[in-house]
């Protein structure tokens, strides 16, 4: 069976070349994250090209992410680059960037933060933490609970407020005008915290797909809000550990993936997945079990972040989570089907992706057909986890693109024809020809017809795979 689960793979230095890009297609990577908190536009634009070109190379299609980094806030300088902080010591912290001591920390967004007393502060990825005993017109006093290291520019969290900060920066402006010229096929906007910030967002994204980061205590509380809104949800474990703890990401995982998906949104489960393996070339059970449980999670996708973009073994890494996937899938019980609701003016096309996914069940189909300019239809059917490939055409490049990342679907381009006969006969001469299914076998297919009509999703055809009119024999054997 050909993997679900897809697989994003952060870039960076050490995935910069064009031949290490060319590897991590080849070994399974379905989307390319460019992190725009760090690199600069000309590194992200010759990352970009790099995919295309392998994309292209290995034939298969490959998303582009723009992650936009969003209000991180961050400390300011330190005279020597660092302080020591200890138990019991009292700090004052004040808005801006400027150069602190023992005593004063700047804290960029201070007063749009607005921090509350008697909340902690968390500094250095929680390594730091401050109990707020006062704010006042001036700034915060705070006492220091856990000491350590502060260095410069550390992130700053303040776990139950923060809902005021600005959600699109300066800097995420640019980045995203700059996205638009890069032709990015989905974005993803970090610490987001309400509905209301994602349509944000999405004025400035245009059609492009947003996914919302959930890292930030509010994010999660407003999720249901932020679901509704966003195209999907990326289990961002990294700064939501810090800002709820560690012990409820498990249970947080399970319930923001469970929502998005029941959302009709992309799920993805991201950071330190196979943390490990950024030096070392085999990873802990631990990891593997990790994997293994975002993907019976119901993830669509999960992610790579320092082990792809500054690890000694990108495309290795990528090869270990394919075939963590792969194993995951076989567990009794996967793929299991969320339960929808028709919903809308139109639920034809609901109803006949739900009728292919159940159709595949009790037929026992291999492949099922989705014919799809907008990407809906395909995205509709693997809403109801069929246990079946779903083969998405389209002739729509972008569509193609932004498919990679969906649960279950294998994107293929695809011309326009005239009638629903010549559609039908094409995309079987494809799957034939790519070894995609075999002669005699049979397929669902979902489509909107009059093609070449934008008509929404109302046929289901079952279909059986001959062998006499394509010309391809009948002895072909499928590719796993
Ligand atoms: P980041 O987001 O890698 O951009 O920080 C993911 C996370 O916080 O887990
Ligand atoms: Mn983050």
């Amino acid at each position: 069976m050909a993997r679900k689960t897809k697989i994003i793979a952060t870039l960076g230095p050490a995935s910069a070349s064009p031949e290490v890009i060319s590897g991590m297609v080849a070994a399974g990577m379905d989307v390319a994250r460019l992190n725009f908190s760090h690199g600069t536009h000309e590194s992200h634009a010759r990352a970009a090209e790099a995919v295309r070109a392998a994309a292209d190379e290995h034939g298969r299609a490959v998303a582009v992410l723009q992650d936009i980094q969003g209000p991180r806030v961050r400390v300011g300088t330190f005279p020597g680059g660092a302080i020591e902080l200890a138990a019991g010591d009292r700090v004052r912290l004040r808005d801006g960037d400027g150069d602190g001591s023992p005593r004063t920390i700047y804290v960029q967004h201070l007063a749009e933060a607005s921090p509350v007393e008697g909340e902690r502060v968390l500094l250095s990825d929680g390594m730091v933490v401050l109990h707020v005993s006062e704010v006042d017109d001036d700034g915060v006093t705070a006492e220091v609970v856990e000491g350590g290291t502060l260095a410069d520019h550390k992130g700053v969290a303040f776990p139950g407020a923060g809902a005021g900060l600005p959600v699109i920066t300066e800097k995420d402006e640019i980045d995203l005008a700059f996205g638009k010229e890069l032709g990015v096929d989905l974005i993803a906007a970090s610490f987001v915290t309400s509905g209301e910030d994602i349509r944000r967002v999405k004025a400035l994204a245009g059609d492009v797909p947003v996914i919302a980061k959930i890292e930030r205590a509010a994010g999660y509380s407003n999720l249901e809000d932020i679901v509704m809104e966003a195209d999907g949800a990326m289990v961002a474990r990294g700064d939501l550990g810090v800002e709820l703890g560690f012990e409820p990401l498990p249970r947080v995982q399970k319930e923001i993936i469970a929502r998005t998906n029941a959302a009709g949104g992309v799920s993805i489960t991201a950071t330190e997945m196979l943390e490990s393996m950024t030096t070392s070339p085999r990873p802990t059970r631990a990891e593997v079990t990790d994997v293994a449980n975002a993907v019976l999670d119901g993830s669509d996708a999960v992610m790579l972040s320092a082990e792809t973009a500054v690890g000694k073994y990108p495309v290795r890494t990528i090869e270990v989570m394919a075939a963590i996937c792969r194993e995951a899938e076989a567990s009794p019980g996967y793929p299991a089907a969320p339960p929808f609701e028709l919903e809308g003016d139109n639920p034809f096309p609901a109803a006949i992706a739900g009728a292919v996914a159940d159709t595949a069940a009790s037929l026992h189909l291999s492949t099922v057909v989705a014919f799809t300019e907008s990407g809906n239809t395909a995205r509709l059917v693997a809403r109801y986890r069929p246990n079946a490939r779903i083969v998405a055409f389209t002739s729509n490049p972008t569509t193609r693109n932004r498919l990679a990342i969906v649960w279950g679907v294998t994107p293929l381009l695809f011309g326009r024809f005239e009638t629903t006969d010549e559609m039908i006969a094409e995309a079987e001469r494809i799957l034939l020809v790519m070894g995609l299914a075999s002669a005699g076998e049979r397929v669902a297919m979902a489509a909107g017809i009059p093609p070449n009509q934008q008509a929404s999703t109302n046929l289901l055809k079952l279909h059986v795979l001959g062998s006499e009119s394509t010309g391809v024999p009948s002895g072909k054997r499928r590719r796993s």
